[in-house]
């Protein structure tokens, strides 16, 4: 009965309470053996907070001056250090900031969610879809080197897709395993998806837009026709860049959140719960297994510092950590320099003017590009404020690697002279930038790590597994690459491991799946 209907029904009334996805609650107590942690990101920092409940001493080594890691925001004054470069200061205004690493949160990323809260980090909504953005594409075709509203084309292309599928079931092409009710029922479906019209055809509707506003009075407002399906193909607009499965992805699908302030919040409130433990300016430079302990050898400002304790966990990336000394097993050196990270790079731009929401109407969303902007995202804060920062672009791969080369002044010279074919409010209104590329930067030397099935089967489990007394833990030890939510399922599931080995229980997190 409590299967069928009566369950959800008990739980809405507050009669049950519902079994947590992620209950936490541990038994037993480490009677204070000393945990040391590597790298003081959200990995690091949520192990030690999670141990320190349980009753272990930890020491938690991050090499920046800063907590965090990925999770950090660029505001006035931050200080970015990379590869062949000089380092670089921002120079924006106070209260402006973008995320160059993490700036959405799923709806479905319960962990960060309850973290969030748990530590009291105020959310508010992340608009990751905005059909009022753009598609810009590079090219050739009837529609290339214009920008083009998402809408017209989402629309546009449903359209078509729809009638087509309409005619094939006409002609008994694909509706042979279809009883005729069904085909009629498909047929009602397309129609209304793709907004065609009584003779089955697709000649454009509101959705895609007006060319004139409706109002008040005689004015019904004015739809333009369609763009052809001959030009979208023509114009690159089918092509893979503007695939529009990207906001069907599971975790992209709205509701989406951000930290109000900068998603460095996040990190800066785990900062706050563990403060005694965590030194900043560490740098890790030998990690040493012994026969009942480890060792660990940090850099700092007095110079070369060693500290012994009972466990360690290491949550430094992979690129990072493959240039540490180590004595690790053959198998988890492989590991470590097997798997790869992705090139990522992100530029903000602060302009003086939201001309994007004044003149465009756009509010929050992304713009597409099939050039190495790739991307601009639209803020999701302070709208209809007087300024703004811009990611002039948000790039992967190759794309990445090619900006990340660049002098951080030539890729402003990049974002601006892209940026401009679709936004020529940039000369005008521009103020300053301020450019990450990941995979050049100190410490980290990568955005997320990127699995092949080849390394996910081989080397992922041996990395699970400690080697000896470390445990090793990140967003990398996941299936939650390139979020936050794997730095924190990740600390966890090395916390219940540590747990279980000292308090010699049987502990397992995530909780094993229940059969049946
Ligand atoms: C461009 C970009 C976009 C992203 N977008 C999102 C998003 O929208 N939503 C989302 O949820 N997630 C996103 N992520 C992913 C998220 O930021 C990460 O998964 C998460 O922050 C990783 O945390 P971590 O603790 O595993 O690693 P890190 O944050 O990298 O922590 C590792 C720490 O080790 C330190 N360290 C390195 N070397 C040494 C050394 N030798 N000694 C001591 N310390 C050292 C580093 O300084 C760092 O603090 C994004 C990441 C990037 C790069």
């Amino acid at each position: 009965m409590l299967a069928g209907g009566a369950y959800p029904a008990m739980l809405a009334l507050g009669m049950l309470k519902s079994a947590p996805a992620h209950a936490f609650n541990l038994s037993g107590n480490g009677n204070g053996k000393h945990i040391i942690i590597l790298g003081g990101g959200l990995a690091g920092m949520t192990c030690a907070y999670e141990l320190n409940k349980l009753g272990y001493r930890c020491t938690i080594l991050e090499a920046r001056e800063r907590a965090g890691g990925r999770c950090w925001s660029i505001r006035n004054g931050s200080i970015n250090t990379e590869t062949g470069q000089p380092a670089t200061t921002a120079r924006f205004d106070d209260g402006l900031y973008f995320n160059a690493g993490p700036s959405r949160i799923p709806h479905n990323h319960e962990l960060t969610l309850r973290y969030c809260k748990e530590l009291g980090v105020p959310l508010q909504v992340y608009n990751n879809v905005n059909e009022g953005a753009y598609y810009f594409a590079e090219g050739k075709g009837p529609l290339s080197n214009k920008k083009v509203r998402v809408r017209e084309v989402h629309n546009d292309i449903r359209g078509y897709m729809s009638e087509l599928l309409v005619k094939s079931i006409a002609h008994d092409n694909l509706d042979a395993a279809l009883t005729k009710e069904d085909a009629e029922k498909i047929l009602e479906y397309l129609m209304a998806e793709g907004g065609l019209d009584a003779d089955k055809l697709y000649k454009a509707s509101a959705r895609r837009g007006y060319v004139e506003s409706p109002g008040a009075g005689n004015k019904p407002g004015k739809i333009a026709g369609p763009h052809k399906l001959a030009d979208l193909i023509s114009s690159g607009l089918m092509d893979p860049d503007f695939y529009n499965v990207a906001e069907y992805t599971y975790e992209l699908q709205m509701t989406m959140f951000q930290a109000i302030g900068g998603m460095d919040q996040i990190a800066k409130a785990l900062q706050k719960q563990v403060a005694p433990m965590l030194k900043l300016g560490a740098e890790v430079t030998s990690i040493t297994n012994l026969p009942d302990g480890v060792k660990i050898v940090y850099k700092d400002a007095f110079g070369k510092q060693e500290i012994q304790g009972d466990l360690c966990i290491c949550t430094l990336p992979l690129p990072v950590l493959s240039n540490v000394e180590n004595n690790f097993s053959g198998d988890v050196s492989r590991a470590i320099d097997y798997i790869s990270y992705m090139q990522t790079g992100k530029i903000g731009l602060q302009f003086k003017r939201r001309f994007w929401e004044e003149d465009e109407h756009i509010y929050g969303g992304i713009t597409h590009t099939n050039n190495d902007l790739t991307q601009i995202f639209y803020p999701s804060y302070d709208y209809l404020g007087k300024k703004g920062i811009l990611i002039g672009y948000y790039n992967f791969n190759e794309k990445a690697q090619r900006t990340g080369d660049l002098s951080y002044t030539d890729r402003e010279k990049l974002a601006m002279q892209k940026g401009r074919l679709i936004h020529p409010q940039y000369d005008m209104e521009f103020e300053s930038s301020f450019s990450v590329s990941w995979h050049k930067t100190k410490y980290n030397l990568g955005g997320w790590a990127v699995y092949t099935s080849e390394t996910r089967k081989n080397q992922y489990p041996i990395l699970l597994k400690p080697d000896k007394q470390v445990y090793f833990a990140g967003e990398h030890l996941t299936y939650l690459n390139a979020w936050m939510a794997g730095a924190f399922e990740s600390a966890r599931s090395v916390v219940a491991a540590i747990h279980g080995r000292v308090t010699e229980q049987r502990v397992s997190y995530p909780a094993e799946a229940t059969k049946g």
